[in-house]
């Protein structure tokens, strides 16, 4: 379970909130059972459960410094704003795979309107997929879902990464494999996947312009939803040896 720094004090964590709920009536756990708690910034333990309020569960601590779980790179993947639910399965896929974080952008082939009530929504569902997805693959902190951004503010944040990528179907020589190769550990690494429609020459031209570097995956057009996972994958493979 994922809890905020003080709610780990010496010896104890104290859960509140839908966690009591997931912990008494899904997981019907009781006094003495044991689990993890993560507070998101390196501190993951293993506890027993000592005390079962209403609104409070009481975990006694009786392990620290559990592994860490997390990617020696962190990667944000940039999702152009997908039809129906395939930024949930984008979500809960790559945070089992180890997505650092995750932004939404639109760009000239969004056919996607949100409005700010629906987006308000739609962030909400998506960072409580990210929570429950990071809890069942024991990743040691939940990945941040970022509010979605126009294609302008995406180009912006290529300054805030040590490799800004661009996965673009007509890049025929640089793959992610070879571009991931010249990654070191503890970079930051941005991949920018568009949406259906994919992009256009112009926006390519941009992205380039902007310093984004752009990467084939891979000779098959994958669909819009495919591609981060594939990209994931591929970190994945590349670092955890
Ligand atoms: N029309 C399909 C769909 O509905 O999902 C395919 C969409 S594909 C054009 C969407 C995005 O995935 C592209 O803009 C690109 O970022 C990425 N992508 C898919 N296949 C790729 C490949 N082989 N190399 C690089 N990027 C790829």
């Amino acid at each position: 379970y994922f809890v905020d720094p003080e709610q780990m004090e010496e010896g104890y964590v104290t859960i509140t909130g839908d966690d009591v709920n997931h912990i008494v009536r899904v997981m019907r756990s009781r006094v003495g059972d044991e689990l993890i708690c993560c507070n998101g910034r390196g501190r993951d333990v293993r506890g027993a459960i000592e005390e079962i309020g209403a609104d409070a569960v009481r975990i006694r601590i009786l392990e620290e410094g559990l592994p860490n779980r997390e990617l020696p790179v962190q990667v944000t993947i940039a999702q152009g704003l997908p039809k129906g639910d395939k930024m949930e399965l984008v979500i809960q896929k790559g945070t089992e795979l180890g997505a650092f974080s995750f932004c939404v952008f639109t760009s000239k082939r969004t056919v996607v309107k949100l409005d700010d009530k629906k987006e308000k929504k739609r962030l909400e569902r998506w960072q409580k997929i990210a929570k429950e997805a990071a809890e069942q693959s024991h990743r040691s902190r939940v990945p941040e879902v970022g509010s979605v951004l126009t294609w302008r503010e995406l180009l912006a944040t290529a300054s805030r990464f040590h490799y800004a990528l661009f996965a673009y179907e007509k890049e025929e020589t640089a793959t992610l494999r070879r571009t991931l190769s010249e990654v070191p550990p503890g970079s930051n690494v941005l991949i920018v996947i568009g949406p259906e429609g994919g992009f256009d020459e112009t926006e390519a031209a941009e992205a380039e312009a902007a310093g984004f570097r752009s990467v084939s995956l891979g000779r098959r057009i994958l669909r819009a939803e495919t591609a981060p996972l594939y990209a994931l994958s591929c970190v994945s493979y590349e670092f955890e040896q």
